[in-house]
């Protein structure tokens, strides 16, 4: 199956690279853990993800997938999906300073959070950048703002389109009760939504994101089924084609138990020309969103097993990857579950009987496991311990529990003469900077604090 030829692959480059960061001394005893990004992958996911909406759309229509940077907010990224014709979409002004660090154009950004400030309302229009509206306060800040006029933005409203949610209540979006955007099924919603659209000219687009991972492609459609058909609604009481772009959010879902490709974006695309036919005739301009799909699976965390102990008849590997790279993993292991594969101190994968073990992290509290009782060849001290699919909402979204330090993450593509070839991506925190991020430079403000009853 091509799917699995596509996992085999990646599977083998993983393994070339885990070996090459060994011998490379990217990863040894005094630099213990390390994240890697396949760079060949993430060109592979953005071609795929380009192709499967290409095969769909009406020759013509504009289509802009804007990489929710949220998944993996590291400026290199950014800069590589952009040479390979994505966007960025940016929820906060820390993940709008990234898409502009890496070059994104404000032409190809879209700003969605939910929370935006006066200031970043401000900032976005005055750049040009896409704006969707979260709620009618919100879009009262816009026409504050704005005269319409004035600006290049184009601007839209969220909608929740209540279809419900997945097998993980966190990343569901579309709830009855869920905090993003104008919940459509609510007693007069739809109504306000169409005289907000009636009193703006400057209103084109409509958006909405059904949620992240855990939701089946069928919820998602339906979510994207709702936009639709709310756009369409409006036009035709407005009498005109005023809404003119459908942002469809992202979400496909990532089989993190295995290899599998599936769901591709292949069949995502070819559901939604099923299942809501007309979206993509050309009569609408597109935006996706999608974060996890175009990265998780191409990027690894690899740490090295500093004591192999074992504790009630349990082996366990004690290694430097734990909750401060997996948090979500480590605090809700049933809804997070991360592939483990085993390598041993040169960096080849490691062969031998599966033995169940506990794959432990390096914080200071007993739950801070990435794997309990899984069976793996024995982990020994000195090998090392990958942890797959993290390449989305892991390494880049570090937790200082213990103020263990961000590790450093390179990207890798083979060199073409049997070698891996390494780039910085980012470079590890040192302990320095971890004093100055902790206040260091205010070491006596507590101090010297006067407080009642002290002199
Ligand atoms: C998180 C988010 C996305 C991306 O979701 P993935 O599951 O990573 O594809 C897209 N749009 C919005 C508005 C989001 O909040």
């Amino acid at each position: 199956m091509h799917g699995d030829g596509v996992g085999a692959a990646r599977a083998a480059r993983r393994d070339e690279a885990v070996r090459a960061a060994v011998e490379q001394g990217l990863l040894g005893p005094d630099t213990p853990i390390v994240g890697l990004l396949d760079v060949e992958g993430i060109r592979e996911s953005a071609a795929e993800l380009r192709a499967a909406f290409d095969a769909v759309v009406a020759p013509g229509t504009p289509v802009l997938h804007a990489f929710a940077v949220k998944a993996t907010p590291l400026v290199p990224v950014l800069r590589l999906l952009h040479e390979e014709g994505l966007g960025a979409e940016v929820a906060s002004p820390g993940e709008l300073a990234l898409a502009r660090a890496a070059g994104v154009p404000p032409s190809r950004t879209v700003l969605d959070s939910p929370a935006k400030t006066p200031a970043e309302l401000r900032e976005a229009l005055a750049l040009g950048i896409a704006v969707n509206a979260d709620n009618p306060q919100e879009l009262g800040r816009i026409d504050a703002l704005m005269r319409p006029a004035d600006s290049r933005s184009p601007l839209g409203i969220r909608v929740n389109p209540q279809v419900g949610g997945g097998s993980i209540t966190a990343t569901s979006t579309a709830t009855a009760t869920s905090k993003f955007g104008v919940a459509l099924r609510d007693e007069g919603a739809r109504e306000w939504v169409v005289r907000a659209y009636a009193e703006r000219p400057w209103l084109t687009r409509l958006h909405a994101h059904t949620g992240s991972q855990g939701i089946p492609l069928s919820l998602l459609a339906q979510g994207v089924g709702e936009v639709y058909a709310l756009a369409e609604e409006t036009n035709r009481r407005l009498g005109r084609r005023q809404i003119d772009t459908l942002d469809i959010g992202g979400g496909l879902p990532v089989d993190f138990g295995s290899d599998a490709a599936a769901p591709t974006y292949a069949q995502y695309a070819r559901l939604l020309a099923e299942t809501v036919p007309g979206l993509f005739d050309g009569r609408y301009g597109l935006v996706t969103e999608f974060g996890r799909s175009l990265l998780a699976r191409h990027g690894t965390v690899v740490a090295r097993v500093e004591y192999a102990k074992s504790a009630g008849g349990r082996p366990v590997a004690v290694t430097h990857a734990g909750v401060q790279v997996a948090t979500r993993t480590v605090y809700v292991p049933g809804s997070w579950p991360l592939r483990i594969a085993a390598y041993d101190a040169k960096g080849r994968p490691k062969e031998g009987p599966h033995v169940v073990q506990d794959i432990a992290g390096p914080a200071c509290f007993a739950g801070d496991l990435l794997a309990e009782g899984r069976a793996l060849p024995l982990l020994e001290q000195g090998d090392y311990a990958a942890v797959l699919d993290t390449g989305a909402y892991y390494f880049a979204h570090h937790y200082a529990y213990n103020s263990l330090a961000r590790p450093a993450i390179h990207g890798f593509a083979r060199d073409g003469s049997g070698g891996v070839g390494f780039a910085v991506v980012r470079e590890a925190q040192t302990p320095a900077e971890i004093v100055a991020e902790s206040g260091g430079a205010h070491a006596r403000a507590l101090t010297t604090l006067r407080t009642p009853g002290r002199r």
